[in-house]
């Protein structure tokens, strides 16, 4: 089966943004690789810590959550935390490869439109995982991966998480919890306090989402599609469908 690939650009993003989904697609047996942008090395408000040993063990974290949801690999392209938009050319040749190694049907990334992000990755993000889908399909974009034998490859679908015009719902009423476990996954970055905290607010974000599919916890994504395939038809809900 055609596999997803769901890039974040964070050690923890795909877990919160659209954990359930990757869940639920990886418990139907579609194949889901995980691509981490960068090495999350800032992530961490406490003075005095020791940038090399916070990327370790966020990238240990990130493995486990990765086996919790079920993903078949992950990816990590090693770029600086906080620093992404340095290298937009660099990002989406790199989300190229991966494309066109991997040949998914479909792409989950941030919502490079949505109004007022303010983490500069995930606008960076955003923007390179949407424009390697246009590079990854065309030869004369990166010739020197194609004459390495990959082959251009067009993505189908693209699914827009943290998104403000969600279009498109996976109801996840059986990897809600799962998602959250691959949440606590993510031991330096919350206290017991803020892991309570965040618990809460993603189960009500997923319970909002769930109103608009008809169902107890959802996730929201904008879907852009450019023809082909919608394996994912049976799995989501479009607006206005009940
Ligand atoms: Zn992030």
């Amino acid at each position: 089966m055609s596999p997803v690939v769901a890039v974040g650009a964070h050690p923890d993003d795909l877990e919160v943004f659209c954990g359930a989904t990757l869940a639920l697609f990886a418990a139907r047996g579609v194949p889901v690789v995980g691509v981490i942008a960068t090495r999350g090395e800032k992530g961490d408000r406490r003075p005095g810590v020791n940038a090399e040993a916070l990327a370790a063990s966020r990238r240990a974290e990130a493995e486990a959550a990765a086996r919790i949801l079920g993903l078949v690999e992950l990816v990590s392209l090693g770029f600086p935390d906080g620093e992404l938009d340095r290298f937009p050319d660099e990002l989406r040749r790199k989300l190229a490869e991966v494309y066109r190694r991997c040949r998914p049907q479909a792409v989950f990334a941030f919502d490079p439109w949505r109004h007022y992000e303010p983490h500069p990755d995930h606008r960076a993000l955003g923007w390179a995982a949407v424009d390697a889908r246009l590079a990854a399909k065309l030869p004369l974009y990166y010739p020197e991966q194609v004459a390495t034998g990959l082959e251009p490859w067009e993505v189908a679908e693209l699914y827009l998480y943290n998104t403000d015009q969600p279009d498109t719902w996976v109801v996840v009423d059986s990897t809600l919890t799962r998602k959250l476990e691959a949440v606590r996954a993510h031991r330096s970055q919350f206290s017991d306090e803020e892991l309570q905290k965040m618990e809460e607010a993603l189960r009500e974000e997923a319970r909002r989402h769930g109103n608009r599919a008809g169902a107890e916890y959802a996730e929201g994504f904008k879907r852009l599609t450019f023809g082909g395939l919608q394996i994912f038809q049976t799995l989501t809900r479009r607006t206005g469908e009940g």
